[in-house]
């Protein structure tokens, strides 16, 4: 069976292998051609897409909309709007050995590129790599997550028939198709999932020592300071941590504040909670499930750390999870263990600005730090003493809407960015051209033996970079 599967991997890399080497992939006709196929796909199929994404994970339309198709909609169309610019040569400054040549950055399309996606935004996960992957030049295989059956089964029906078979390939399947999938030589591999598995990927990259991004998850930080609009605070938390009933890669993980910003805090959250979702959230049409048995029963456990104070009810037919805030959470209790990606929140007090950074900076680095302050010196001070893949003061998420920064993280959250730009330079290989004329040997001859020291002061004056006359430590 999987001697058959394996074979049938290789047929597929090898047709990939073929198509990128006719050089068709390359062609800006082609890239903009299968860009546009890729919008239709979305807009032909808006009512099939919110639909599997509500059987798997009862997310709202309006969060589907915002979270997973707009945000396409606008990869595709920057993409569109900017792939000329983008794959323009990139002419670079020279030194006077150089002088007459002409020295550019090219970008080159990697190859076949593997894209392994998780289900937590099943859709844009996979979607907004593959946007970087075309407009980049590549072929590539598209792996969704078998978790979020439905999406998957959805993108293994739709991209095949509207993006060119002999370039782009779904393959669907779990831990074990995707091992042996794994073994054929990629060009780059772009990675999204949980750290354990992204160790086991960047093994298997090794192996052909092919280069990849690993967007990964972790705890991320959230510091209240007593200094802040509560009302505000409270309302952008709630938002970004129960978007998605928590499953968010982004969502605020935990709450750092003092005692007395605590107990008025948790007012507001209570307050905001039964706004936002009413007396019973189970019956709100605005919150999202947990995605599958074994999640629900993993973030279930979690429920036994500190001291319930709003929510803590479950369902498990519905695999429902009711938003709960947690308090006199320590350390050392099971959901400060690992990224909690559900819908709870823990409180840990600390009695100033300084602890804060102290508890983050003791932790792995997350993908996000949030701070809420009214005052710029603390923000300022998060900004420049903690490291997380981004920041975002005074609210969550929001930095991930713009495609002008690049979204990834660093250190156990991962490695690498895209998004806009940087996804079309995260898909290409940015190689070094040097373009010379084969006359002018004159100038040339000063390098070549018998050397003497008269012209190796030349060569030095032609090559060497100068330190700048007011460059200087003070
Ligand atoms: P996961 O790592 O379990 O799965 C991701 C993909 O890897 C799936 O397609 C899965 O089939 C495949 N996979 C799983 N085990 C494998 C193995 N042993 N060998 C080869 N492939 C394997 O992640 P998940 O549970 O789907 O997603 C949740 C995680 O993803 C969280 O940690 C979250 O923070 C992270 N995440 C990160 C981002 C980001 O952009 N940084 C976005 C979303 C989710």
């Amino acid at each position: 069976m999987s001697m058959n599967r394996m074979a049938s991997y290789g047929e597929i890399m090898n047709g990939l292998r073929q198509s990128f080497s006719s050089g068709i992939t390359r062609a800006v006709t082609f890239r903009l051609s299968q860009l546009e196929a890729l919008a239709k796909l979305v807009e032909e199929n808006e009512a099939a897409i919110f639909e599997s994404l509500k059987k798997d994970l009862n997310k709202p339309k309006f969060e589907a909309e915002i979270s997973e198709l707009s945000l396409i909609r606008s990869e595709i169309n920057l993409a569109r709007n900017s792939l000329n610019s983008w794959m323009k040569d990139e002419h670079v400054s020279k030194n006077l050995a150089t002088y007459f040549d002409s020295a550019f950055i090219r970008k080159d399309p990697f190859g076949v590129v593997l894209i392994i996606s998780p289900w937590n935004y099943p859709f844009q996960l996979c979607l907004i790599p593959l946007v970087g992957a075309i407009a980049a030049g590549n072929c590539a295989v598209i792996k969704p997550s078998e978790i979020s059956q439905n999406t998957e089964k959805l993108l293994a029906d739709l991209l095949p028939r509207y993006l060119d078979k002999n370039c782009f390939a779904v393959v669907c399947g779990e831990a074990k198709e995707t091992s042996l999938l794994l073994e054929n030589k990629f060009d780059y591999i772009f990675f999204t999932g949980n750290p354990k598995v992204g160790r086991i990927i960047m093994a298997a990259a090794a192996k052909h020592l092919t280069p990849l991004t690993l967007e990964l998850g972790g705890k991320n930080p959230c510091f209240v300071d007593d200094d802040c609009d509560i009302d505000n605070t409270a309302k952008r938390i709630v938002w970004s941590k129960f978007f998605n009933a928590g499953q968010t890669c982004l969502a605020p993980d935990y709450v750092l504040c003092s005692e007395g910003t605590r107990d008025k805090l948790l007012t507001a959250l209570q307050g905001t909670i039964q706004a936002f979702y009413g007396d019973d959230p189970k019956l709100s049409p605005d919150l999202g499930r947990i995605i599958s048995q074994r999640h629900f029963q993993r973030v279930c456990a979690l429920l036994t750390s500190g001291k319930i104070v709003t929510g803590g009810q479950t369902d498990e037919t519905e695999r429902y999870i009711a938003p709960t805030l947690l308090t006199d959470v320590k350390e050392s209790d099971p959901v400060m263990q690992e990224e909690i990606f559900g819908p709870l929140l823990p409180f840990l007090t600390v009695g100033d600005v300084e602890e804060a950074i102290r508890f983050i900076n003791q932790r792995e680095k997350p993908l996000a730090t949030y701070v809420f302050s009214r005052n710029s010196q603390v923000v300022n001070q998060f900004l420049e003493r903690t490291a997380s893949g981004g920041f975002c003061a005074n609210d969550g998420l929001m930095h991930t809407t713009l495609m002008s920064l690049p979204f990834g993280g660093v250190g156990e959250s991962g490695m690498g960015k895209y998004h806009g730009k940087f996804s079309f330079d995260t898909f290409s290989h940015h190689r070094a051209c040097l373009l010379r004329s084969s006359g002018r040997e004159k100038l040339n001859e000063i390098r070549y033996p018998p050397y003497n020291q008269s012209n190796l002061g030349l060569v030095l004056y032609a090559t060497e970079s100068k330190r700048k006359s007011w460059c200087s430590i003070q």
